[in-house]
């Protein structure tokens, strides 16, 4: 029950283990199209650059900012945690100018202020925000969000690895131009892989680019001839086939039981957690306005030793859960509720071992 990854279920892990195909063989090719249409209704789009990226959900960030980011772009980067000031970090790197919209730790965005700094940045050509900040469990209205940006004639970098399959997440709708998740936290997959999906919007500003893309390995128009090859695919890196039989199973299951249902379960779970940790005198970091169900910032009370707590957890209990990042660590624990690991066992076991490390 940390920030992820996630349980994997033995249908997962059983898949992961059949026999390698080859990457351009015909059965896997035909996989992959059920993978790219499963992402497609998770991420509630029709985008036909929507796929998943061969590695973690920083190389899914990675993906996003060095496609669109060129030389002396200006990007508007919200930073509310840990992962906001990871997408700064991708803006400099990718040679673009990051204006920082800074936001306390434990809040949401604050739409009247990012419109501040549009207004004094109109050269701006992107915003990028993360959705759910898994430093601190707070969610961000990216439907305003979004609306603000394109009323700015602005695109949009959206970070949803940890709101993928626990909160709704709809591209389309709000007019997200580049998304990335990860297999690890809401999709209970292994970690390393991460679906991204991209408006005609932004593959138009790609193929305006004036420089190369700084990075061969994710360089959407390369990458694009093996994901989304017409006519034929080509060899562009040998594709993680297994890696992506666990992804495929992990998609299965979701719409098994239905992406709303699957959401309403991690709304459900957090609001037993809620209660049964509110019940022992404890408080949460995040508002409950913008709370996370599947990432619960939950306060450490004054004078205990939180790392002594998460040690006795995992000896006494064999439960995990995370600690606080950055300006947080000391002061919160953050208790994962993803995929398959938002369960009423779950919940009951981290009130029972909490209550007994405190008491
Ligand atoms: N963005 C957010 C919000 C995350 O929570 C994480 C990982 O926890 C990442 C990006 C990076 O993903 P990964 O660790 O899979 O590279």
């Amino acid at each position: 029950m940390g920030p992820g990854p996630s349980d994997v279920s033995a249908r997962v892990l059983g898949a992961m283990a059949r026999p390698t195909l080859g990457h351009l063989d015909p059965d896997f090719q035909r996989m992959m199209e059920e993978v790219k249409e499963g992402l497609k209704d998770l991420f509630q789009t029709k985008n036909r650059l929507t796929f998943p990226v061969s590695a973690p959900g920083s190389a899914g960030m990675e993906t996003c900012f060095l496609n669109l980011v060129e030389e002396g772009d200006t990007v508007i980067v919200v930073r509310n945690g840990v992962f906001g000031d990871r997408m700064r970090e991708n803006v400099v790197r990718a040679g673009g100018i990051a204006v920082l919209v800074d936001v306390e730790w434990g809040k949401a965005p604050d739409v009247a202020v990012i419109e501040t700094v549009l207004n004094a940045n109109p050269e701006a050509k992107i915003v990028a925000f993360v959705h759910a900040e898994t430093s601190t469990g707070a969610l961000a209205d990216a439907a305003a969000i979004c609306a603000l940006a394109q009323k700015h004639n602005c695109l949009t970098i959206m970070d949803a690895v940890t709101s993928l399959g626990g909160v709704p997440v709809l591209i389309d709708e709000w007019g997200v131009d580049a998304v990335y998740s990860g297999s690890q936290k809401c999709l209970s997959c292994t970690p390393g892989l991460s679906p991204v999906s991209l408006s005609e919007k932004a593959l138009d500003k790609i193929k305006a680019r004036k420089t190369p893309v700084r990075s061969w390995f994710l360089d959407l128009s390369l990458v694009m001839n093996y994901w989304n090859g017409e006519g034929g695919r080509s060899y562009h890196h040998t594709a993680p086939v297994n890696a992506l039989y666990g992804l495929h199973e992990s998609l299965v299951i979701l719409f098994e039981e239905g992406l709303g249902s699957a959401i309403a379960r991690h709304k459900h779970m957090h609001e037993a957690l809620v209660a049964g940790l509110e019940s022992m005198g404890l408080k949460f970091l995040v508002d409950k306005s913008c709370r996370l169900p599947q990432l619960n910032a939950v306060v450490v009370p004054e004078g205990v030793d939180e790392a002594s707590v998460r040690a006795h957890l995992l000896k006494a209990h064999s439960l995990e859960i995370g600690a606080g990042l950055g300006p947080m660590a000391g002061n919160v624990w953050r208790i994962g509720l993803m995929g398959a690991s938002a369960r009423r066992e779950n919940v009951e076991l981290c009130i029972t071992a909490l209550a007994d490390a405190l008491n």
